[in-house]
């Protein structure tokens, strides 16, 4: 999403641009995802939610989202709802099966399955390379032991290279770099693939028991749920157990009741039983995307002559989560104004 951005918005500014992607198709994890592009309706509590965050870059993204939202309409992105059905955020829900080839197509010269291995000397450079999630060594150094059990849940090819790219040239790390965003996922023998990223997270955990395979209780603290995500990934084997009451079953989270979440993992294989009375679904941590990473300024820069958007850049949502759409979308306008020497 952010490199895609930066890629139009530079070419808009006159630049000659070419995005290298590693992917078999543009979009990346933006893709795969719900499509809500949001912020906080309310500065102070976009604080509270993401209190380790960096201030003066959460100001920048909140500031920012509602034009960024703007070039994206005029830029001609599908929009398929003005809401986000969520009352703490404002923003709308974005058609990501056309908006990559929305963009890309005014993106310049987009080439497939060649990824950014050095940097080139002497151009400016947007790293968007979406983050660490599927980098299992790296994952395993910041975020768990458990890494090898963890279940992949955004796209294949975001493996780090931005970051080590990123600190290369010198930038530094941001806060946050054991954080992530995701989901607990149905079990093993479940096989979670991408068009059941969204359909099979469970999301019920404000209504279960949550426990792990000590025993040990868990209770969770957001809305989003991703700090239960990420104790669970914390956990032995990357695992937990939810233990849902009978009277739960009919609680709603958006447009599904926890009956209908529970139904989804059993039909996708994952242990579900029927224990004391309760129903226990065994659950894995999915790993979405990460939040920590290159340090940057208000400008999106990370150190001489690179610039970085999207999930390559650190220090936003950290102590919670806000939408990384919107990260993405005015950090790559930011980052291609900036390393065109154009003011925002
Ligand atoms: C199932 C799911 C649901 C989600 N739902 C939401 C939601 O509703 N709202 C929200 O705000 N966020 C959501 N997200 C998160 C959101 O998709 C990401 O935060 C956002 O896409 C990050 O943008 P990005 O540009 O950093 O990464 P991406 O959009 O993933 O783009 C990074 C690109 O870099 C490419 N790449 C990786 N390495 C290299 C390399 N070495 N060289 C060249 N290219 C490389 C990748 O292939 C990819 O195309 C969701 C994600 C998933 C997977």
């Amino acid at each position: 999403m952010g490199g895609l951005v930066a890629a139009v918005c530079a070419r808009e500014l006159g630049a000659g641009v070419l995005v290298l992607e590693k992917g078999d198709r543009p979009g990346g994890s933006m893709r795969l995802s719900g499509g809500y592009a949001w912020r906080y309706r309310d500065w102070e509590r976009f604080r509270t939610e993401c209190p380790g965050g960096d201030e003066a870059l959460q100001r920048l993204v909140w500031e920012r989202f509602d034009d960024g939202l703007a070039w994206l309409r005029r830029h001609g992105a599908p929009i398929l709802s003005e809401d986000t059905g969520n009352p703490l955020t404002t923003g709308v829900r974005l058609d990501v099966e056309q908006l990559p080839a929305v963009l890309a197509e005014q993106a310049g010269e987009v080439r497939l399955g060649l990824p950014l291995e050095a940097l080139p000397d002497g151009v400016p450079v947007v790293l968007a390379t979406g983050g660490f999630h599927a980098g299992t060594e790296l994952v395993r150094r910041w975020i768990t032991p458990e890494a090898d059990e963890l279940v992949l849940r955004g796209n294949p090819w975001s493996a780090g290279t931005g970051l080590e790219l990123g600190l290369a040239a010198g930038a530094g790390l941001s806060a946050g770099l054991d954080e992530f965003w995701g989901r607990a996922m149905p079990a093993p023998p479940a096989v979670v693939e991408p068009g059941g990223f969204r359909s099979l997270g469970q999301t019920y955990a404000r209504f279960a028991r949550v426990v792990n395979a000590r025993g040990e209780e868990y209770r969770p603290r957001s809305w989003s749920e991703i700090d239960v995500a990420q104790w669970i990934a914390r956990q032995p084997r990357g695992r937990a157990w939810f233990h849902v009451a009978d009277a739960a079953l009919g609680e709603r989270v958006r447009d599904r009741t926890v009956a209908d979440m529970i139904a989804s993992a059993r039909e996708a294989g994952a242990p579900v039983e029927r224990r004391d009375g309760e129903t226990v679904v065994e659950v894995v941590a999915g790993i979405t995307t990460t939040l920590g990473g290159l340090a940057i300024d208000t400008s999106a820069r990370a150190a001489d002559g690179v610039w970085v958007a999207g999930a390559d850049a650190g220090g936003i949502s950290t102590g919670g989560w806000a939408s990384g759409l919107a990260s993405a979308l005015v950090l790559g306008l930011v980052a291609a104004e900036s390393a065109l020497g154009h003011a925002g």
